[in-house]
């Protein structure tokens, strides 16, 4: 049986105010619900953390950043590091989405700092990767996707297992296109015959990329789905709280 994550990813979106009426309906609204073995997830920007730590039911949901620094603390103005996180409620964190990797120029060696950071201070890393569209039509996609999971050679054997991988292909990103079935099923299997050849072991492997609650239905039974990354989704508590229905009804 499946055991899904339904994370959001508020992106920089919402503020306090909105935060604290989506944290408390999301309370209410999971209350009512049979999760079983599934999970929801709210990363939210930084400056939400606390409002919703302070209201957070943790027994029906988790909370994550969408980013952090390497350094516990120091002279890095402008950044948050893990152990902030932790004190911020944090049990998971968003690394290597594709608009950090973009906008904000990470690679391999800085993520590499960043997931064993995160799992050094038990922050468990939700690891984005993803092809652009000149890359899948080059039909490099494996390319990319081998050379962005690399990162993973440099963790400790004992810390994989903390490990969630998100497939985003970056053309679907915000865009409203989604990835089809096949595509999906395809790099999905691809990533988890990767993982059992080079640790021996399957992670939860997301989806993520324009899910919604029309389309999750149908992207969450796919073999080796077992969750999705939401964002624009994830901002509607209704649309999230479908998106759920669907995880769970899939259980
Ligand atoms: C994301 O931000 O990770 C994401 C998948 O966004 P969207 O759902 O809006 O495409």
């Amino acid at each position: 049986m499946k055991k899904y994550l339904i994370a959001g990813n508020w992106k920089m979106n919402l503020l306090q105010n909105d935060a604290q009426i989506f944290g408390n309906n999301l309370n209410n609204e999971l209350l009512n619900r049979n999760l079983s073995d599934s999970e929801v997830l709210v990363c939210a920007p930084f400056t939400n953390l606390f409002t919703l730590k302070n209201i957070q039911n943790e027994t029906l949901w988790a909370l994550g950043a969408q980013n952090m620094h390497f350094a516990d603390s120091g002279a890095y103005t402008g950044e948050v590091s893990p152990l902030m996180l932790k004190d911020a409620g944090c049990e998971y964190v968003i690394l290597g989405h594709s608009e950090r990797r973009q906008y904000f120029g990470e690679d391999n060696e800085l993520l590499t700092k960043k997931i064993n950071s995160a799992l050094h201070h038990s922050l468990k890393p939700i690891f984005c990767i993803g092809e652009t569209i000149e890359e899948r039509n080059n039909n490099i996609t494996f390319d990319i996707l081998h050379h962005q999971l690399e990162v993973l050679k440099n963790v400790e054997p004992h810390q994989i297992s903390n490990i969630t991988i998100a497939y985003e292909p970056v053309w679907a990103i915000g865009t409203g296109l989604t990835a089809n079935s096949k595509q999906i099923a395809e790099v999905h299997s691809w990533i988890n015959n990767y993982l059992q050849i080079n640790f021996s072991t399957s992670l939860k492997i997301l989806y993520g990329g324009s899910m919604n609650a029309g389309n999750s239905a149908e992207i969450l039974a796919i073999d080796n789905v077992s969750g999705g990354l939401i964002g624009g989704a994830s901002l509607k508590l209704d649309q999230f709280l479908q998106i759920v229905d669907n995880a769970i009804q899939l259980t």
